[in-house]
Formats: structure tokens, sequence, C-alpha cells
């Protein structure tokens, strides 16, 4: 008998028994180290009830307090990071300074809130019309909801949880059922750094958890970060439901690379990008776009490079290896068929990392980095989310040709240029239709007071996450016009439409 991950609620952990639950699976092993409970309707309305009235006062508390709480939670977080980053090995299977490297991330977005009150700071114009003043102030939404995914159990939810935290808003956090502890020992350090119960709770669930989110006339807003399909279906309903939303879905994240880059530069950043955490980054480069004549000498120096990783389990002794385990089996076998799809394409299995051996127990998710090539444009394998250690190589005779091929997915989250020729990189820079862009940099993750989000099929809403956007994203504005009388100031009757003199 496994033991049960509670829900994190008011202040304090809560087991519902006889509940519904999940597994939780180390990948490294493909053992059941736990189980997860999963919340129902009635638990998610009452959840959702608690925060509206623990976040109104939390809204109304000075901004000083609060900013207080967010400085006081980044000491502890960055205490205790390592405790973090050791439960997403154990549930994920990323390897440690992967799991720490997340968590650092998101810590640099706990940093950027703890400034929010110069972001908060409204507009004041005075004498806009005779003896009148107007000035605008940006105020909490109330309860909102972050829904996140299993490949950043720490990073995504602490994308949002400081920036609405911080601006006044209560928070109900569903993680992925699949690594749900990061979540609890987050939530814990937030009450240490004296955050009031119920201002921060987490439900763990599936869809149950989540509908009862989407459609709760309590909650104002949504932000959800998974699957395309999933965030589409959250943004359609949430919307439906009056919420304010913004889900961030998937994406196919090309890599140009022109004859004039420096190959090596190119080839280093291609296997960083593409087999970091096992490819399972939304930020992953999963497409290499090979202008000629510089493909053949790119491959051999990616296939070079490939020949020196290593994959074992995260927690081993020793070296650490360079990736971990794929999430579950499912999805390890859905990875490596696309091996089998892109050879029935027509394309060509340079590297087949199905052959490579894990380091420790074989009784895990494991699947070595692949390398297919002349991947045919609006192939299955070129057009579809792997979301694991392949890397594809596409083959084109321009630049047109390569803008056209990245342009013609339904994706749009991250992409990169190599190149030396800065002309060319600002032409790609301005004519790409993806959301964040990085020029001889694979991974152009923005940094904390920019905001993250792609474009097209990768987010649905027009609010991208953290940063200024967060901000705009988890208040609303509010604009008050005053006028002080003065003695003897009395306007009279008039009925017509108020005109400003
Ligand atoms: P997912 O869509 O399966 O799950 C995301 C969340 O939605 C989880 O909390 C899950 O419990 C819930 N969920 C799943 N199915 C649902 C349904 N039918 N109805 C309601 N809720 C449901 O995604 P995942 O597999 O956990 O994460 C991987 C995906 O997330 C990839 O597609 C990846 O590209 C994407 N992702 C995107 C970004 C980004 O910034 N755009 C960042 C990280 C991950």
């Amino acid at each position: 008998m496994t033991a049960v991950l509670p829900h994190w609620i008011d202040g304090a952990s809560l087991t519902v028994p006889g509940a519904r639950t999940g597994p939780i699976t180390n990948p490294a092993t493909g053992e059941v180290t736990g189980e997860v409970g999963f919340a129902s309707t009635a638990l998610v309305d009452t959840v959702v009830t608690s925060a509206r009235v623990a976040g109104a006062a939390w809204g109304r508390l000075s901004l000083t307090r609060r900013t207080q709480v967010l400085f006081a939670f980044r000491e502890l977080l960055n205490a205790r990071k390592h405790e973090v980053a050791a439960a997403i090995t154990a549930e994920h299977g990323k390897v440690p300074s992967d799991a720490l490297g997340e968590v650092q991330r998101g810590l640099e977005v706990v940093e950027f809130a703890c400034g929010i009150a110069h972001l908060l700071k409204g507009g004041l114009s005075m004498e806009v019309s005779t003896g009148i003043d107007v000035s605008s102030v940006r105020q909490p939404l109330g309860v909102v909801a972050v829904i996140s995914p299993f490949n950043f159990p720490a990073m995504v939810p602490l994308w949002f949880l400081p920036v609405a935290l911080a601006t006044g808003n209560a928070v109900v956090l569903k993680p992925s059922e699949k690594d749900p502890t990061a979540a609890n020992l987050i939530a814990g350090l937030w009450a240490e750094a004296g955050l009031p119960a119920g201002v921060l709770s987490v439900v763990h669930g599936d869809k149950e958890a989540v509908d009862a989110l989407l459609v709760h006339p309590d909650v104002a807003a949504i932000s959800f970060v998974g699957s395309t399909p999933v965030a589409r279906y959250v943004y359609e309903t949430g919307t439906a439901h009056g919420k304010r939303v913004q889900a961030l879905g998937g994406a196919k994240n090309h890599m140009v690379v022109l004859p004039d880059a420096d190959l090596d530069l190119a080839a280093d950043a291609a296997v960083n990008a593409g087999f970091g955490s096992a490819g399972e980054r939304c930020m992953a480069i999963s497409a290499l776009v090979a202008v000629d004549p510089i493909g053949d000498e790119l491959v051999a120096k990616i296939a070079e490079r490939m020949a020196g990783l290593t994959i074992g389990a995260g927690d081993a002794t020793g070296v650490e290896p360079d990736l971990g385990p794929l999430i579950t089996r499912e999805h390890r076998d859905r990875v490596a068929g696309y091996l089998d799809v892109g050879v029935a394409e027509g394309a060509t299995l340079v590297v087949d990392g199905r052959t490579v051996a894990p380091r420790g127990d074989a009784g895990g998710f494991w699947l070595g980095p692949s390398l297919i090539d002349h991947v045919a444009p609006g192939s299955r394998v070129h057009a579809e989310e792997i979301f694991g250690p392949v890397l594809s190589v596409l083959r084109v005779p321009t630049y047109d040709a390569a803008l056209a091929l990245v342009n013609s997915l339904p994706y749009g989250n991250g992409t990169a240029i190599f190149t030396r020729d800065g002309g060319a990189a600002r032409r790609y820079v301005a004519e790409v239709e993806v959301g964040m862009v990085g020029v001889n940099v694979p991974i152009p993750v923005p940094a904390a007071f920019y905001s993250f989000g792609g474009w097209k099929a990768s987010l649905f809403g027009d609010t991208h996450a953290y940063g200024p956007e967060g901000v705009h994203f988890f208040t609303r504005g509010k604009v008050v016009t005053t006028r002080w009388p003065e003695p003897d100031s009395s306007t009279g009757i008039n009925l017509g439409f108020p005109q400003n003199s």
C-alpha cells in the first residue's frame, strides 16, 4: 500500500478518504512510488469558496505587507531548491542539474514579482476638465486558477503564482497528476513565508477537477499550460463561462541554420536544445532546417556529438547522465514509434535511440537521443509534436524556403536562426510567425521581466505569461474621475451629455 499525496487546502494537507487516486511513478525504474488523491467537483467548489474569502482579505492587505511575503518566499525557495529539485527528479525523471535549473528559472519570476509595487503604480491626470482629475488603478481579479503540465512541475506554476499572488489574487493550483509533489512543497514554502491560509490552494486531480474550475462562477481567470488540444478546450470552455483565459499549448520548434553559420556552435546548440530534458520541453528544438549546402556537414557534427551522450537515472550515484527517462511507458512507446513512422515516410534514421542502453535500472521508460535526416516537409514526423529526444533534419535550398517551412506549421512557440549575417537574422526576426525567437540562441526563453508565450496554436488568448503581460493578466483596470467641489462651485441642473470644459 503506497502513501496518498494529499491536497493543500486552507493552509493544511487534506486527504479525502475513498476519493479516486492516480499513481505516481518513478520513470527511471517504472516503479509506482505513491498515489495522488483526485479532487471531486464538490471539493473544488469548497476550495474556491474559501479562496474567495481568503483572497478578498489578501487583496486588501497593503502592498508592503504582501511584498514582504514575496521576499520571504524567495529566500525559502532558494534555501530549499534542492529538495524541490529532488522531488522533480523522482517523479519526472529529469536529471538533477536540469531539475534545479527549472526551479532557478521559477525563482527569477519570484524576484520579478518582489518589485511588483513599481508595476502597480497607476496614473493620474490633473485638471482633465475644469476642477476634475482622472486616475487609473489596477486591482486584483479575485480567485484565479493555474493548471500546469508534467514537464515543468515547479517552473510553470512559478510562472504564475508569484505574479498572481503579488497582485493580490487568491490562487487555486491544479498541477499535473504525473509529478504532483513539487506543487505541495512549493505551497508549504508559501505558507512558511507568511501567506495566509486559503490564499493558495493545491487541488490534485484530472479532467474532473479542471472542468470544475473552468465553469466555477467564482473563478475569474485561468492560466493553463499543456498540450494544444487541451489548451484549446480550456480556452473555449473558460471564456464561454466568462473567464479571462491564457492557455499555452504545444510546440514544434525549428532551428534554421544558414550556410554562413558557425557549424560547431550550431551543432552544440542543436544537441543541447534537442535532447536536454529528453526533449520534453515546450521550447526544445525538434526540427533542424539546414539551408544548402551545409546539411551533410551539420548532420555529421551532430551525430558525432550524440555518440557521447549518456542516458540514466538522475539519482544514480557518480557522474550525472545527460538525459533521463521519458515520463511514462506509453509516452516512450509513442515517441519511439515516430522513428518507424519517419522511415516509412522515406526519412533516414541516422541515430536510433532505441539501441542506446541506459545507465542503471532497465525497468524505466528509456529512449536514447535519435536523429532523423531528410525528413519531408509536412510529413508526420515534421508536423506533429513528438515531445521526446528525436531531432528531425529538413534540407531546404534557400532562406526563403526555410522561412516558409517554419511558418507552414500551426505552432508558433519558439524558433532560432543560426547565422553570422545580421541582415538575414533581422529579416527572420521580422518575418517568422513565432512568439519567441533566438538569434544564435537555441532556447530563447524570455527573462522574467519580459513575457513568455507563443503565437498561433501555441497560445490561446492574447496575454503571455509573467513579466508585464502577467501583471496585466492578473489585474483589471479601473478609472476614477474626481471632483472636489470648492465653495460655490455648484454646476446647476444640466441633463445633457457631460462635456469637458
Ligand atoms: P496535457 O495537456 O496532457 O495536461 C496539462 C494539464 O491539463 C494537466 O494538469 C492535466 O491534468 C490537464 N488535462 C489533461 N487532459 C485534460 C482534459 N481532457 N481536460 C481537462 N484537463 C486536462 O499536457 P502534458 O502532457 O502534461 O504536458 C505536455 C504538453 O504541454 C506538451 O504539448 C508541451 O508542448 C506543452 N507545454 C507547453 C508549454 C508552453 O509554454 N507553451 C510549456 C510546457 C508544456
